[in-house]
């Protein structure tokens, strides 16, 4: 019988590592976890470089609107001023204090973390190098089985110039704060900072190479929120991108490819994200990959190798921190059994609501109305759009979209998208309703909350489309 140092080795403390290797742990398997350190500390992408921080920033980007909108209510103040420093110190504390409750965390459940980078070397050792102490020092280890959740990385397109970009890990410790902006990319990365750092004052020129931003999202939500961040000051420019950047005297000159020049203090690549597969020894233990270099993994997130699996960004699928821990789970349910009277947990990739942290924010569910009208033979489309009540004293001029697109044979809601301020919150309740499966007949049978912009949603009576 074969002998190994752990059951479960770990590589990557990111969202879906540091769940499966807590829960794991709680089920008494011998659990080791490696983190390179690579996006800062315990947490990963997401406590680090991704969600909280930067819905930290978003945050103290709606303050200079909300200073502004306060007069109408009969505030009156001297003009705010941002600290960025201030900011940025708060934000490095509050990191911090969330790696080290990862750490309590993990150590509590028994966890082994080792600050180190591993590699595979077969399927079932792995290879950790570590610096400590400031010598490369090398261990291998035996191990039942491997969990990669490496996460992903931003990807900068090759052009003249492109050293001189930022992505977002680099973007939210940049000093001094950039007072123009430069943002390429049409994605959640881009649209959310074009957002924040608008907000927080910058002049920010957005560029996005397609005809619209958000592709994939609903094209009334990708139209609405494009006229809404117009309104708000972000120079958003369509079907543009860059052809060359260099550095002046006087900031960055970006040449756009259609001959026309900017120049700006900082430029913010996000234009995707590939796989953290860099020095992984995927190759060497003989796991499958994608073209894009994402590991290939069954419905229990196993690789072709039995002993490997994979969960989270490097396998490319849905990149949300949510599902990096649903995934976590089902390899432990696989591996060790349910928790006490449960189900193994199973996971269905329909229905995930997601929300773009914009200003207004956009959260949605299910089908677009174009990806609706492919799947469903017959759809009806209710849409509403309006000033909420707030803005009627707060003098902007901000307005509200929401959408339902309902499968005409079964009557289900299929598709519920939002415009507007706290769209993730209202959103997160309907997706328990979708999931569900609730028909249109019992939204309209729900009792709304008034005065709220939600209520609508179960108010919208008529449809614009039926076909
Ligand atoms: P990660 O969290 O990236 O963790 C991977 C870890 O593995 C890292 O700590 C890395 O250092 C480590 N590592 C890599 N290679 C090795 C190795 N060889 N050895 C040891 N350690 C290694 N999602 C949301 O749901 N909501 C949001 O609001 C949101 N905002 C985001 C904002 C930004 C700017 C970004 C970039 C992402 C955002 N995401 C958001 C996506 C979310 O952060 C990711 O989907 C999530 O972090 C993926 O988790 P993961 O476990 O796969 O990888
Ligand atoms: P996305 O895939 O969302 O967007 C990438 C954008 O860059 C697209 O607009 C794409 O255009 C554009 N692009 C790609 N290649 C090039 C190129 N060579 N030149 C110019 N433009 C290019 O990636 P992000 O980096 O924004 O985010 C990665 C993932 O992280 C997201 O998909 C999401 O899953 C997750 N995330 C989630 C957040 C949340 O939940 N709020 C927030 C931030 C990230 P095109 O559409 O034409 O391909």
């Amino acid at each position: 019988m074969q002998s190994f140092d752990t059951d479960l080795f770990v590589i990557g403390g990111g969202s879906g590592g540091v769940r499966a290797a807590r829960m794991a742990a709680q089920r008494g398997a011998r659990v080791m976890m490696a983190e390179a350190g690579g996006t800062g500390g315990l947490g990963g992408t997401c406590v680090n470089v991704g969600c909280i921080p930067k819905k930290l920033y978003s945050y103290a980007a709606h303050y200079a609107e909300s200073f502004e909108e306060s007069h109408g209510f009969g505030w009156s103040a001297t003009s705010p001023k941002l600290d960025w420093g201030k900011l940025k110190d708060n934000r490095r504390k509050e990191v911090s204090r969330l790696n080290g409750v990862y750490q309590k965390l993990l150590l509590g459940a028994g966890v082994q973390i080792i600050n180190a980078h591993a590699r595979l070397v077969d399927a079932n050792t792995v290879e950790m190098t570590s610096t400590a102490e400031g010598h490369f020092e090398t261990k291998r280890l035996r191990a039942k089985d491997i969990l990669i959740a490496t996460g992903g990385r931003p990807h900068v397109p090759d052009f003249p110039g492109k050293e001189l970009v930022l992505t977002s890990n680099e973007i939210f410790d940049i000093d001094p704060f950039p007072a123009r902006l430069m943002v390429v990319g049409g994605g959640y990365i881009a649209c959310e900072f074009a957002s924040i750092f608008n907000g927080l004052g910058a002049k920010v020129t957005q560029l996005y190479r397609g005809e619209q931003v958000l592709r994939g999202f609903d094209d009334d939500v990708r139209h609405f929120l494009a006229a809404e961040v117009i309104k708000k000051g972000i120079d958003l420019r369509l079907k543009a991108d860059v052809a060359s950047i260099r550095q002046t005297p006087e900031g960055l000159l970006v040449q756009l490819q259609n001959g026309n020049e900017l120049c700006v203090d900082a430029v913010l690549y996000a234009t995707g994200r590939l796989p953290n597969i860099a020095n992984l020894g995927l190759e060497q233990a003989g796991v499958i990959q994608t073209g894009d270099g994402a590991v290939v993994v069954d419905e229990v997130y196993r690789s072709n190798v039995p002993s490997i699996y994979a969960v989270g960004d490097v396998t490319s699928r849905v990149q949300l921190t949510p599902v990096a821990l649903a995934e976590a789970m089902v390899v432990v349910d696989h591996l060790y059994g349910p928790a006490a009277g449960k189900a193994p947990k199973q996971l269905s990739y329909e229905f995930i609501p997601t929300a773009v942290f914009t200003h207004p924010s956009i959260g949605t569910i299910g089908f677009s109305e174009a990806e609706a009208r492919k799947e469903f033979a017959a759809i009806s489309v209710y849409r509403s759009e309006f000033k909420a009540l707030k803005h009627t004293l707060s003098g902007s001029a901000e307005r509200t979209l929401m959408k339902l697109i309902v499968d005409s044979a079964t009557d289900r809601v299929v598709g519920l998208h939002m415009v507007g301020a706290d769209a993730g919150e209202t959103v997160q309740g309907f997706a328990v309703a979708m999931k569900a499966g609730a028909t249109k007949a019992i939204f309209d049978n729900t009792i709304g909350i008034h005065p709220t912009a939600a209520e609508e949603f179960v108010t919208m009576r008529d449809p614009v489309v039926n076909s």
